[in-house]
């Protein structure tokens, strides 16, 4: 079913999980070890996100450096095949613009559509380590909304070899990501929030938010998207905060902030096994409220383990 549909349907809020595919060399039993404690709480959807190359130099004989290529966390759509196969629940593969051209976009789209997956979510990405701003692959995508203009095109039964004879549209339900505390590159939230209506305005059929901590913030957002026309479901993503290191690392990654109340939690805990209590005990009361406030799905991103999650989704689903 297709991720909107379950939100039109559904009576209450939802619950959704987004995995990482295993590190390279990996067993899928890793995925299913995760989502097997989850699937009590009956997600209605799961995605699974899409890790681009990395540039690593590697040294050799003779001890010169050779620059090499790797994807630490390939098999996105695999996985998704195999969650389908195995669990009857929906999956989203996650879709970037970066390392991409159009053609292999359009070649991985089709890959989805023979596979009967007809949710993704579509993205820009980050750029490389070893690039200081985002650089689209030629011919490729600059923007997310560029991305979602040629999965619409695909919809309507429209390939890139424009004189293709009976083609078969694709039917995607596209998602997009949305930022609560602005995206790190946006000058202003007004600018980003408009490019984020220029993603709806293209075809995007709901939002899910990058995670943050402090509900306000959703609830700012939400209404500013409001005010600005979007309409759509706005999915807010959440995160179990497990680590005294993840109060520093997470908004320096993420561009968020940690909320002082939290913060002075943290700074209470002599280790990271009480971090993780105070972290499950916040989310908790994060996800209480959000449903309080009918928000339609919580979203959470289990990073690799499901045991934090599975807790707080035992005490509010
Ligand atoms: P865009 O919508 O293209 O926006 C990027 C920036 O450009 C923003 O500052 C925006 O304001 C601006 N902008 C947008 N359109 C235009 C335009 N037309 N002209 C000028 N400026 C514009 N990354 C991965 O690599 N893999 C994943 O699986 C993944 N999953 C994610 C899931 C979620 C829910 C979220 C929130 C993020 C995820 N990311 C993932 C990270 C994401 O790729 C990065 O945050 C990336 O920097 C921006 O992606 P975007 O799709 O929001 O980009």
């Amino acid at each position: 079913m297709k991720v909107i549909d379950c939100i039109k349907q559904a009576k209450s809020t939802l619950f959704s999980i987004e995995i990482l595919p295993p590190l390279k060399g990996k067993s899928i039993q890793s995925i299913f070890d995760g989502i097997d404690p989850l699937m009590e709480f009956k997600p209605s959807f799961v995605d699974v996100t899409y890790h681009r190359e990395e540039y690593l130099y590697k040294k050799r004989d003779g001890g010169y450096l050779e620059k090499v290529s790797i994807r630490k966390r390939p098999g996105t759509v695999g996985i998704c095949a195999a969650i389908i196969n195995k669990y009857h629940v929906d999956a989203v593969p996650h879709i970037i613009c970066g390392g991409f051209s159009r053609e292999e976009t359009e070649n991985a789209l089709i890959d989805l559509h023979f596979l009967g997956i007809d949710n993704v979510l579509a993205l820009r990405g980050d750029s490389i380590k070893s690039e200081s701003e985002f650089i689209p692959e030629p011919n490729g995508h600059a923007h997310a909304v560029d991305l979602i203009k040629q999965m619409e095109q695909m919809n309507r039964g429209r390939y890139i070899e424009d004189d293709l004879a009976d083609v078969s549209p694709t039917n995607f339900c596209i998602g997009v990501a949305g930022y609560p505390e602005k995206h790190s590159e946006a000058p202003n939230m007004v600018s980003d929030i408009k490019f984020l209506k220029a993603k709806i305005d293209a075809g995007a059929e709901y939002i899910v938010t990058q995670m943050f901590f402090d509900n306000a913030k959703y609830f700012e957002f939400v209404k500013k998207c409001r005010e600005m026309d979007i309409h759509v479901s706005i999915i807010p993503g959440l995160k179990i905060l497990t680590t005294k290191k993840q109060a520093t690392l997470l908004p320096k990654v993420f561009n968020i902030d940690i909320p002082q109340a939290l913060l002075e939690e943290i700074e209470k805990c002599k280790t990271d096994a009480e971090v993780k209590e105070a972290g499950i005990e916040w989310c908790i009361n994060q996800s209480k409220e959000l449903i309080q406030q009918k928000a339609p799905c919580l979203h959470y991103y289990t990073m690799g383990t499901s045991e934090t999650t599975r807790r707080v989704a035992s005490k509010v689903f």
